[in-house]
């Protein structure tokens, strides 16, 4: 099997990264330019006036057991969305490599593409067959210094899953020549297995995993990034090391505890039950035309007036999503399930409208 950095911008292969403070907690530090005191209000446990651990042990062994790999294979960083900047940075050259997308689907991997000045090329989900990958337009559409292809799924903002059977067969067709990447942001609603499971049997396999979503901890910003060893050693020198805050690290731990998973998946189901209920219910009233079935904590919703129901959300205090200028979604509007309270509200608005 050929080395998956065969695919990674040659130059940046022997980076020497920046050499951080050493992380020694059993001395006292004064190596690192801080102040020894900490600031009036600093509860935390570390003390804010102390450089984070880069890429912390703890928080790195806790998320290899939460996902079911080695640690070796987990990068920790700012949200899904630093690990998609840096895969990015890692494999396209500026002005000569392409990322490969399927929209309507999740922006920050164009905008990812663009801020390093690389291609894009776009393959539609086919809406006909409820916004699945097309197998065979893709793989006529790729070409060599295609180096990524996004895979979303469950898909943001379609709601549905994507075949897993044509994503392996893609990474074994493109083995040694682009990386897969899923984005797995939403998989602990749909519940199935991730595609983490398929890692040791694909080195341009990449899987990506977020705390923001399934656990409750959008404003810490602490994503995943699942690959080869090989990749994880290069983006470790890459990004920057004191990427996640002392807070974010200590937040992100406490939602790995027992009890707080428990909670969390406990929560999983609500949304799902909930999701279900809103699901129906939102097809039965006249301003909605059709509800995508959706395997995330969310629901796209085409509707026949979607300036009407948007304003009658706000009518009501609730802001829901206007996705009409995705591709394909002319008419379409996402809402994010709610709680049974809020739900029913943005049901009685709509049916008033
Ligand atoms: N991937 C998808 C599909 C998303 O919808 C989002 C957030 N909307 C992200 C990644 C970003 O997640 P994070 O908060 O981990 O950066």
């Amino acid at each position: 099997m050929s080395s998956v950095l065969d695919i990674a911008r040659p130059d940046l292969i022997g980076l020497q990264p920046y050499q951080h403070a050493a992380w020694e907690p059993t001395l006292e530090r004064m190596h690192a330019n801080e102040l020894p005191w900490r600031a009036l209000g600093d509860n935390t446990r570390a003390g804010l006036n102390r450089y984070p651990e880069p890429q912390p042990r703890e928080l790195v062994l806790g998320l290899a057991s939460l996902y079911g790999v080695a640690p070796e294979r987990v990068l920790v960083g700012r949200g899904s969305d630093e690990a998609i900047d840096l895969l990015v940075r890692g494999f396209c050259r500026a002005e000569r490599d392409r990322i490969m997308v399927f929209p309507p689907t999740f922006g920050m991997y164009k905008v990812a593409a663009k801020i390093q000045g690389a291609g894009v090329v776009e393959v539609p989900l086919d809406r006909a067959r409820g916004f699945a990958l097309d197998e065979a337009v893709l793989l006529d559409r790729w070409q060599p210094g295609t180096k990524i292809l996004f895979f979303c799924s469950p898909n943001n903002p379609t709601g549905n899953l994507l075949d897993t059977g044509v994503i392996q067969r893609v990474c074994s067709r493109l083995a040694g020549q682009a990386l897969v990447v899923v984005d797995e942001a939403y998989v602990e609603f749909a519940g199935t297995p991730s595609l983490g499971d398929a890692l040791d049997e694909h080195n341009n396999l990449v899987v990506l995993r977020t705390l923001s979503k399934a656990h409750a901890l959008a404003g810490a910003r602490c994503g995943t990034l699942l690959g080869d060893p090989s990749l994880v050693d290069l983006l470790r020198r890459m990004i920057p090391p004191y990427s996640l805050s002392g807070p974010t690290i200590e937040a992100a731990l406490h939602a790995l505890e027992p009890p707080q998973l428990a909670i969390s998946r406990a929560r999983h189901q609500m949304i799902v039950a909930e999701r279900v209920r809103l699901a129906a219910a939102l097809a039965r009233l006249p301003i909605v035309r059709q509800v995508w079935p959706s395997a995330a904590n969310f629901l796209l919703i085409e509707s026949v007036d979607p300036d009407r129901a948007f304003r009658a959300a706000i009518s009501a205090g609730l802001l829901i999503r206007d996705v009409r200028s995705y591709p394909g979604l002319g008419n379409h509007l996402r809402v994010s399930i709610g709680t049974p309270e809020q739900d029913d509200r943005l049901l009685q608005a709509l049916e008033a409208a």
